[in-house]
């Protein structure tokens, strides 16, 4: 059976199309086609994966895009103060490598 998506275009109008295009956007109510992979690490040097569309992806950084569930942790990660205290303890540490 040939999977069928809809979404909206760039432009803001709303498109059907049938086709192997790929996985669909991991939004439950999305049927957009998932053409973004989640770049959230889930260890062992893997990242997520899940496929997601350009309207759901959460661009954390350039070139790294976050599912919606990644991005929300992502979110309260942030607010947290958890960027900030990561690039503290991992600085003095790089430096202590080289030395
Ligand atoms: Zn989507
Ligand atoms: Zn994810």
């Amino acid at each position: 059976m040939m999977p069928c998506y809809s979404g909206y275009t760039k432009s803001g109008d709303k498109f059907f199309i049938c086709g192997k295009l790929g996985p669909h956007c991991a939004d439950a109510r999305c049927m957009d086609v998932g053409t973004i992979l989640c770049d959230y690490p889930v260890g062992d040097g893997k990242t997520c994966d899940m496929p997601i569309c350009e309207s759901h992806a959460f661009e954390a950084a350039p070139n790294v895009h976050y599912c919606p569930g990644h991005a929300l942790m992502w979110r309260k990660f942030v607010d947290a103060g958890g960027v900030e205290r990561d690039l503290k303890n991992v600085v003095p540490f790089a430096a202590k490598e080289r030395t």
